[in-house]
Order: structure tokens, then C-alpha cells, then sequence
């Protein structure tokens, strides 16, 4: 999934209004930037197979460490801790850690069964890849509330935090389209690393623009 991750960052702005956006995206992803780092160092394997699912050309072989439910618990926690232990808005930092459990429910809708609950533990997947269009509906849904509760929550300050808001969210949805239109990436070695670097861009970019808005 992508869209319903950031979907989940823009809606929590509505419990952690104060919560910088792109502090809310690494949260959100944070499953998703551990996982690269961990697959271009051959702790966890993916590979590269056209029709695993109908909507993603990757196979994820293993990815006990960034993708169980429990790992995925402990990464929320230990960035919600540093979160507060920074900021001290509490309830801020469950709404982080939630966010990455959050990521966790909707890779387990997505995948086929093999999200697993502990490393070595059970999988589990409800496989809403296996069909593109409703993937596609489910996931701009998302996109769609996630949107409107930001939208209700923070007000622009200034003209680059109305338009590089609804900048940030057509870039998304751009990168969306070309993710479900284009041929399988050449290898996992470009996925892991277009995974990170795209990751951290996506995060600075709504840092940046978080700063010129406010709660509304
Ligand atoms: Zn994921």
C-alpha cells in the first residue's frame, strides 16, 4: 500500500495537530524506510515476481524485523519515545506509534498471508492486491478522508503552505500512477534504494510545507 499510508499521516494532524506532517509521514512509513535499508543489507528478502499479486511485481520472501506486528509495535514505540522525549506532547507520541501499527493493519489488508504477527510467528494477509481496481478504490478513499481531515485541521499560513499542501498531495498521487503503471523495476537493489531516498524526500517535503501551516 502507499496512498493509505500517507492517508493515515494526513488524518492523524487531526489528533496531533502539532505534529510536524513529515514527522507524521516517517511514522506512517516507518515499516517502509526500515525495510529497504534491511533488504539492500540482506537481512530480509523480496524479490522480483510479476503476478505474486495482481497489484505489486514484488514477492516479499521475508521481512520478520521491519514488517511483523510486534516489531512494527516496538519501531512505533521507540519513535514515539523519542518524539516526546524531544517534545514532550505525550499524546503526540501515541498517536506516532500508533501510525506505525497503522501501517502494519493496512499491509496486512493489502498483502497475500505473509505479514507475519512476530518474526518466525504466524502470516497473515487478506490480499486486497489481488485486485488492482479495488486497490486502487480503496487506497484513493483513503487518500480522499485522510486529505479532507488535514485540510480541517491545520490552516495555510502563507501561500506556500495552500499550494505546496495540494502540491504535496497531486505529487503523491502522481507517484501513485506511475508506481501502478509502469513495468516491474529492474531489481530489488533500485527498489531498496528508491525506497529509502524516496522515502526521506517525501518526509522533508512535508516538513517543509508542514512549517507554513498551523492548527486550524
Ligand atoms: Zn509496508
Amino acid at each position: 500500500m502507499f496512498l493509505g499510508h500517507f492517508a493515515t499521516a494526513y488524518a492523524a494532524k487531526r489528533l496531533a495537530p502539532r505534529a510536524s506532517l513529515g514527522t507524521l509521514f516517517a511514522a506512517a512509513q516507518l515499516p517502509d524506510i526500515v525495510w529497504p535499508v534491511l533488504v539492500a543489507g540482506g537481512v530480509e528478502k523480496a524479490t522480483i515476481a510479476p503476478g505474486d499479486t495482481a497489484f505489486t511485481p514484488l514477492r516479499f520472501d521475508s521481512y520478520p524485523i521491519s514488517h511483523s506486528l510486534v516489531t512494527v509495535g516496538a519501531w512505533g514505540a521507540a519513535f514515539g519515545a523519542v518524539h516526546f522525549w524531544r517534545k514532550r506532547r505525550f499524546r503526540d507520541a501515541v498517536v506516532l506509534a500508533a501510525l506505525a501499527v497503522s501501517h502494519w493493519i493496512l499491509d496486512f489488508v493489502s498483502h497475500r498471508p505473509d505479514v507475519p504477527l512476530w518474526p518466525g510467528g504466524p502470516k497473515l494477509g487478506l490480499g486486497l492486491w489481488n485486485s488492482v481496481a479495488g486497490t486502487i478504490a480503496v487506497e484513493l478513499a483513503l487518500f480522499a478522508a485522510g486529505l479532507w481531515l488535514a485540510l480541517s485541521a491545520t490552516r495555510a499560513r502563507d501561500r506556500l503552505g495552500r499550494w505546496g499542501f495540494v502540491g504535496l498531495a497531486v505529487f503523491l498521487v502522481l507517484i501513485y500512477a506511475a508506481n501502478v503503471t509502469s513495468p516491474p523495476p529492474p531489481s530489488m537493489e533500485a527498489v531498496a534504494w528508491l525506497g529509502v531516498a524516496g522515502g526521506l524526500v517525501l518526509v522533508a517535503l512535508a516538513a517543509w510545507i508542514d512549517r507554513h501551516r498551523e492548527p486550524a
